[in-house]
């Protein structure tokens, strides 16, 4: 069964919670020492119930949209969208900066991992999609402290009400000398995924990872992705339109007009002045030893 059990940890008390990986034939757990109720099914752990807030913002119109198409994907729709999107993202430097904490072998946390899957890995989301591991609140990461090699979490931070807890939460769970990478959007418009909370410049990010050494933050996405993004919600808006089908029609067809435009990043990315206008901004960080 998975390596990672033995570094669960109750939410509440922070104790670890001991649990035999060979034997999860129980399915209502308790922690052994403050009683805090979890959850265990066919080794997907359950952290939060459904009168948990996160549960609650899953029910809202664009959550329960987020929901259905992790649960339900259109994949012709998902090929299109990887073309005909604001999103264009040229850099080197972030593709090695992650994979320097995706490719090590070691266990790594993803928070907030949707269904996307990483090898040796724990992902981690705030309900049961497809390939979760632990359903748990990022704010509370039920895991003991030092458990991790690697910490990702990949635009997220803007959906959680106090980033600045989830990146403390990172820190807590990396092992000294582990190492985050995070992605955070900077002029990206709202979306309730399922709910939007934060927007990050550059040097908020580097200051709310002061804690870490080595901290380095790129641009993921670039100015000309931001432009196509917020020209074509700026269309969507003046169109006096409602959410969904408004929102595929203007905000769909002015994508397609104009996604041309964000490959322009592949060069424009690369000059001095690139972060006043990035649309998404990564971190690298390390947990000093
Ligand atoms: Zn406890």
């Amino acid at each position: 069964m998975h390596s990672w059990i033995p570094l669960l940890a109750c939410t509440n008390c922070r104790q670890a919670l001991a649990l035999d990986a060979n034997d999860l034939s129980q399915e209502q757990n308790h922690c052994p020492h403050c009683n805090t109720p979890f959850q265990q099914h066919a080794g997907m752990f359950r952290f939060i119930d459904t009168n948990h807030d996160t549960q609650q913002l899953l029910k809202s119109t664009e959550g329960s949209l987020m929901d259905a198409g992790y649960r339900r994907p259109n994949r012709f729709m998902q090929q299109l969208r990887r073309v005909i999107s604001s999103e264009y993202f040229p850099g080197k430097s972030w593709r090695l900066a992650k994979a320097a904490v995706i490719d090590q072998t070691d266990l790594k946390l993803i928070i907030g991992s949707g269904v996307t899957r990483y090898p040796a890995a724990v992902h981690l989301d705030i309900d049961d999609f497809p390939g979760v591991d632990v359903v748990a609140d990022a704010h509370q990461l039920p895991f003991r402290d030092n458990s991790f090699a690697g910490v990702v979490c990949e635009v997220v931070l803007e959906h959680v009400r106090d980033p600045h807890r989830v990146i403390a939460e990172a820190f807590r769970t990396l092992k000294p000398g582990g190492s985050a990478f995070f992605i955070a959007p900077f002029l990206f418009p709202y979306h309730g995924h399922p709910a939007d909370f934060s927007r990050w410049t550059h040097e908020g990010l580097a200051t709310a990872f002061s804690r870490f050494e080595a901290v380095t933050v790129g641009i993921h996405a670039g100015p000309c992705s931001a432009m196509v993004n917020l020209l074509s919600e700026w269309g969507y808006v003046l169109s006096g339109l409602r959410y969904p089908r408004g929102y595929t029609l203007i905000k769909g067809g002015l994508t397609a007009l104009l996604f041309p435009i964000k490959y322009a990043d592949a060069l424009v990315t690369r000059f001095p002045e690139a972060k006043r206008l990035a649309s998404t901004l990564y971190v690298t960080a390390r947990k000093p030893k």
